[in-house]
């Protein structure tokens, strides 16, 4: 996981949430389910890169692909109060985009998480800028797979535990880990052993829009900067 930057309210949200009490009624008509894709794009554009808030896969603007995530639950008797508060709206993948095919189980991610919330051990990616010194990556040759692990030198190790399980990021009955893995093998492959220089690994990262960067970061610490 790593830290994302959220960026002021924008005015388009604030016209057009403008009287909304409950979630749904952002999607109650075409118009306002346009004006809701507008959000997750801006979002999803301009704070996340196109990745999933928690699992960092490539997503899309596809309802299929992702949904807009309240970090504090919305639900009554969490925090209805936060249901139109820019600062708790994130992207998360559907948790099914590491599945073997036809298995439209949402493993992970927002899903997963749904209403749970601690509140003393949630890890918030928007709010807690050194998020990624909480894990650390295994890779495992024999498998093919890549792990995330909990750093033994985390500030505290109950919440990156939390964090793992309630957002179910190594399921081994999805294809997650592996793609982890194949990401980093084409970084390794186009990239490190083709030794380009500063300038264009830029420009190839750019222009792959890389899935799991911070396990690429924690790899090539100083080649991963974005
Ligand atoms: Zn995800």
């Amino acid at each position: 996981m790593r830290y994302i930057q959220k960026l002021e309210t924008p005015d388009f949200f604030i016209t057009d949430t403008n009287g909304l009490v409950l979630w749904d009624e952002y999607s109650d008509t075409f118009e306002m389910r346009t004006k809701k894709r507008t959000l997750k794009e801006y979002i999803l554009k301009e704070e996340q890169q196109y990745l999933c808030i928690y699992c960092e896969s490539k997503i899309t603007l596809s309802p299929e692909n992702s949904h807009i995530e309240h970090i504090k639950p919305k639900d009554v008797g969490r925090y209805p109060q936060l249901t139109f508060d820019y600062f708790n709206l994130v992207v998360s993948c559907e948790g099914k985009c590491h599945n073997e095919e036809d298995d439209n189980r949402k493993y992970n991610c927002g899903h997963n998480k749904d209403n749970n919330y601690d509140e003393n051990l949630f890890l918030n990616p928007t709010l807690v800028e050194d998020i990624s010194d909480y894990f650390e990556y295994e890779t495992f040759l024999e498998n093919s797979i890549s792990k995330i692990k909990i750093k033994e030198s985390s500030k505290d190790l109950s919440k990156a535990e939390y964090m793992l399980n309630i957002l179910n990021l190594n399921d081994e009955n999805t294809i997650i880990t592996k793609s982890r893995y194949l990401t980093l093998l084409k970084f390794e492959n186009d990239v490190i052993a083709e030794n380009l220089t500063d300038e264009q690994i830029q420009i190839w990262l750019k222009e792959e829009n890389l899935p799991f960067i911070s396990l690429l970061r924690y790899k090539y610490p100083n080649i991963i900067n974005l």
